[in-house]
């Protein structure tokens, strides 16, 4: 299997949609990338800091209350117990260490709910590298523990008053500062979106997921697991877990967006509800009106509330190899409650959604054995749920 191709396309998905000037940095990227990743120095030093410093390898913890409720087998894969206490750190250290190795002093970032920035000032700073991460004005009155966080942890936060003041366009202006300072700089993208090479990078640094996973589970139970089961923003916990398993194919993948509001709104279901498109560089499913234009996305989730998704996601759908659904706000609330009372864990909000789910698969599918990939811990949702609960009277 070779995805994606020289070009960096999953099928018709993905590619490198920019001008001239910016695909000569992604070209030095490409190349950096495939040099260092075969580097036996590059992958020591990775591994020595996923395992010492971010807590790698995580559990894959068999929930036994959870399992007997619903009448499914059900594993968690525990990305909620890295330190900064997501997925998104295994990602960060990746091209943190990359930067180091090009030998790039400054890194620079997009965020949008913040947890992205926090994971990228938090290696900056363990490496010894400058950081100045891009966030929309929006987002960061809406987040201001996150912002105190990363400037804690010694990065510069730079407002983006732009159009949506949102994550789109933080990302916007995080390209245009790479192309003047390219020089001396690194952008480390958050998930599988944008131009080649990000897609495939991303994806291969959050791969340690499935592959531990995939060496638990078997020495577990001895055999494969029927289903695996993941939230989608971007798509980088979701393809971290599945594609290791990606030539297992009597294992069946399900990502779950978020629909926001309600089912009818459809909110943040890129892969459910979108078209496809080019945004942000590449080819993929993206949420735009009959113009074209870009949807705002809206999810009780922070770190689902993106209009994008990555294209191996989009090239997994056209090809049937995924299957992806949406749960609203509501449901996700009750995934986050369920968890919480029933296993003493509390998800993040986006892996709630991917909780939930259970509670239909487990109306069809009795018996079945299931990977869910608990992406982050709750902690920072509780002033969501909070204002959720007090709205509604709950
Ligand atoms: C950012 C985030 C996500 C969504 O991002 P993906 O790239 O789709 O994984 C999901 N869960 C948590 C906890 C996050 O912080």
């Amino acid at each position: 299997m070779k995805l994606p191709d020289k070009k960096g396309y999953f099928g018709q998905f993905g590619g490198k949609y920019v001008p001239e000037t910016l695909s000569v940095c992604l070209n030095e990227l490409t190349i950096a990338y495939q040099k260092y990743k075969k580097d036996s120095g590059f992958k020591k030093k990775l591994d020595f800091y996923l395992r010492e410093y971010a807590g790698r390898p995580t559990a894959l913890y068999f929930a036994e209350r959870l399992s007997k409720h619903l009448g499914l087998k059900v594993y968690l894969k525990r990305e909620d117990l890295l330190h900064t206490g997501a997925h998104k750190i295994n990602n960060a250290l990746g091209q943190a260490l990359l930067a180091k190795f090009m030998g790039k002093p400054r890194v620079i970032a997009e965020t949008g709910a913040g947890q992205h920035g926090v994971a990228v000032a938090t290696v900056c700073s363990l490496l010894c590298l400058e950081c100045d991460i891009y966030m929309g004005q929006a987002d960061i009155q809406r987040q201001a523990m996150n912002v105190l966080r990363m400037k804690v942890l010694g990065a510069r936060v730079i407002p983006v008053k732009s159009g949506s003041k949102t994550l789109k366009d933080a990302c916007n202006e995080a390209f245009r500062d790479w192309v003047t300072n390219v020089r001396n700089t690194y952008y480390l993208l958050g998930s599988v979106v944008g131009p080649h090479p990000y897609p495939m990078m991303v994806r291969d640094f959050q791969a340690v997921i499935g592959r531990e996973a995939r060496a638990q589970i078997l020495k577990k139970q001895a055999k494969l697991p029927d289903y695996l089961l993941a939230c989608v923003g971007g798509g980088s916990n979701s393809l971290g877990l599945f594609y290791p398993f990606f030539n297992d194919r009597k294992v069946k993948f399900i990502g779950v967006e978020a629909a926001g509001f309600g089912l009818s709104g459809l909110h943040s279901a890129t892969l459910v509800k979108g078209g496809v498109g080019v945004f942000q560089g590449s080819r993929s499913y993206v949420l735009q009106d009959k113009f074209g234009q870009i949807k705002n996305a809206h999810s009780i989730a922070p770190g689902l509330d993106y209009p994008g998704v990555g294209p191996e996601h989009s090239y997994y759908k056209a090809s049937q190899r995924a299957q992806y659904l949406a749960v609203g706000d509501a449901q996700a609330y009750q995934g986050f409650k369920l968890l919480s009372q029933l296993e003493g864990i509390i998800p993040a909000l986006e892996s709630s959604h991917a909780v939930y789910y259970l509670n239909q698969l487990a109306k069809k599918h009795k018996g079945k054995t299931v990977i869910v990939c608990l992406s982050g811990r709750g902690d920072k949702d509780l002033d969501i749920i909070k204002h959720y609960e007090a709205e509604r009277k709950i």
